[in-house]
C-alpha cells in the first residue's frame, strides 16, 4: 500500500499507474462564498487521462491552484444546465485556451426534451454572446483554442456516452425538476466513481450507483437548516430541500442501497453547526464510510485503499506551462482593425 502525505501538494504526487484521485473543486449551494464553489468535480487517472464533472462559477479557480496544465485535460461533462454546474462555462473555453490549450475544447452534455433546453443549443448562445471576446482575440493569442467541439447526448437513456483510452463514461437520468439532468459513472482499471449531479432520491441511481468505489451523491441542508439559516419560508425551504433535491436522510437511504466504499455527500453549506445534524439524518440509514465534502477534498481511489485528504494549494498560482510547446507554435490569427478615430488617440501608436 502507498502511503501519502498529510496533505495533497499538487505536482508532487505522480498517480500511479492504476491510481485513481478525485478532487472536488465545488461542493457548495447556487451562491458562492469564499469556502464553498458551486458544483465541480476533477477526475485524474493513472492513464493520463483528466476529466471535470460540472464546471459551476467558482470552480475553475480551485482547478487552477491544482497547478495542472489546461492542455491536460482530456473533457469536460456537464450533469444539466443548472447554472450552479455550467455557469463557468466561459472560464473551461476562454480561460483555459488563453491559459495554455491550444486543442479545441472538448464539452459533454444532456439533450432534454426540447432542443431550446439541451446543453447544445446553450453552448451555441454562449459561443455567440461572447463574440466579441473571441473575435478580438485574433492576432493576439492562437485560435485552434477557440474551438469546441460539443456531444450533446441523449438524457433518458442509460447509456454509454464516451468509450477511449480504456474510460467508459455512462450517463443516466437524474430526477431534478424537469426533463434534461443526468448523473455520471466513469469506469476505469476495475475502479468505478458514480457523480449525482442533482437529483431527488431514484431507482436510476440504486440501480447505476450500486457497488461504487466513490459515490459522490447530493443533499442539500436540512430544511431546518434552509429556514433559520438561509431565511426561507418553510414551503421554499421544503420544495428546494426535498423536492428539488435530496434531504439527508433520503440521501442516507440511496448510500445504503449503493453501498460504495466511500460515500460523499455534497451541495450543502458544509459548517462546523450544520455538518453534525446532516450527518446524523445520513446515519439514519447508512453506515458506512462517509465524507462531507469540502472545496478541495481529495480522494485517491486504489484497489486496495482510499485516501482522504485536503489539498494545500497557492492563491497566488500561474498556469502550468509543462504543454505549453503547441501554444507557442500554433499561429495566431488575423487581427481586427478598430476604427481609425480611436486608433489616432494612441499615445504611443502601434498601428
Ligand atoms: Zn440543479
Ligand atoms: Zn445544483
Amino acid at each position: 500500500m502507498s502511503s501519502y502525505r498529510e496533505h495533497y501538494f499538487p505536482n508532487t504526487e505522480p498517480l500511479r499507474a492504476d491510481e485513481m484521485r478525485i478532487t472536488a473543486l465545488g461542493t457548495g449551494r447556487p451562491f458562492l462564498r469564499p469556502a464553498q464553489a458551486n458544483a465541480g468535480w476533477l477526475i485524474e487517472l493513472g492513464n493520463g487521462d483528466r476529466f471535470m464533472f460540472d464546471f459551476g462559477f467558482g470552480t475553475q479557480s480551485n482547478f487552477g491552484a491544482l497547478e495542472i496544465p489546461y492542455q491536460a485535460m482530456t473533457a469536460y461533462f456537464a450533469t444539466h444546465l443548472h447554472t450552479d454546474h455550467v455557469g463557468e462555462f466561459a472560464q473551461i473555453w476562454i480561460g483555459s485556451w488563453l491559459g495554455g490549450r491550444s486543442v479545441p475544447l472538448e464539452v459533454y452534455g444532456p439533450s432534454s426534451n426540447q432542443p431550446q433546453f439541451g446543453f447544445a443549443h446553450f453552448i451555441q448562445k454562449q459561443r455567440e454572446s461572447y463574440a466579441w471576446d473571441t473575435e478580438t482575440r485574433r492576432g493576439t493569442a492562437n485560435m485552434l483554442g477557440a474551438d469546441v467541439n460539443v456531444h450533446e447526448f441523449d438524457y433518458s437513456k442509460v447509456h454509454v456516452i464516451y468509450e477511449k483510452n480504456g474510460v467508459k463514461i455512462t450517463s443516466f437520468p437524474a430526477v431534478h425538476i424537469y426533463d434534461g439532468p443526468v448523473s455520471l459513472k466513469l469506469e476505469w482499471n476495475g475502479l468505478c466513481f458514480v457523480y449525482s449531479g442533482d437529483t431527488t432520491p431514484s431507482h436510476f441511481m440504486i440501480e447505476n450507483g450500486k457497488g461504487a468505489d466513490v459515490l459522490v451523491h447530493e443533499t442539500f441542508n436540512t430544511v431546518k437548516q434552509l429556514i433559520e439559516r438561509s431565511g426561507y419560508p418553510e414551503r421554499m425551504a421544503r420544495a428546494v430541500g426535498t423536492v428539488a433535491h435530496s434531504d439527508p436522510a433520503e440521501a442516507g437511504k440511496v448510500l445504503a442501497e449503493c453501498n460504495p466504499r466511500l460515500a460523499v455527500a455534497f451541495h450543502f453549506f458544509n459548517d462546523f453547526d450544520t455538518a453534525p445534524e446532516i450527518e446524523a439524518a445520513i446515519r439514519t440509514h447508512y453506515k458506512g464510510p462517509l465524507a462531507l465534502a469540502k472545496d478541495m477534498m481529495v480522494f485517491n481511489v486504489t484497489k486496495e485503499q482510499i485516501v482522504t485528504r485536503m489539498a494545500v494549494t497557492s492563491s497566488h498560482v500561474w498556469p502550468n506551462k509543462e504543454l505549453h510547446g503547441d501554444f507557442r507554435k500554433a499561429p495566431v490569427g488575423k487581427p481586427m482593425q478598430m476604427s481609425r478615430w480611436l486608433a489616432d488617440k494612441q499615445v504611443f501608436p502601434k498601428f
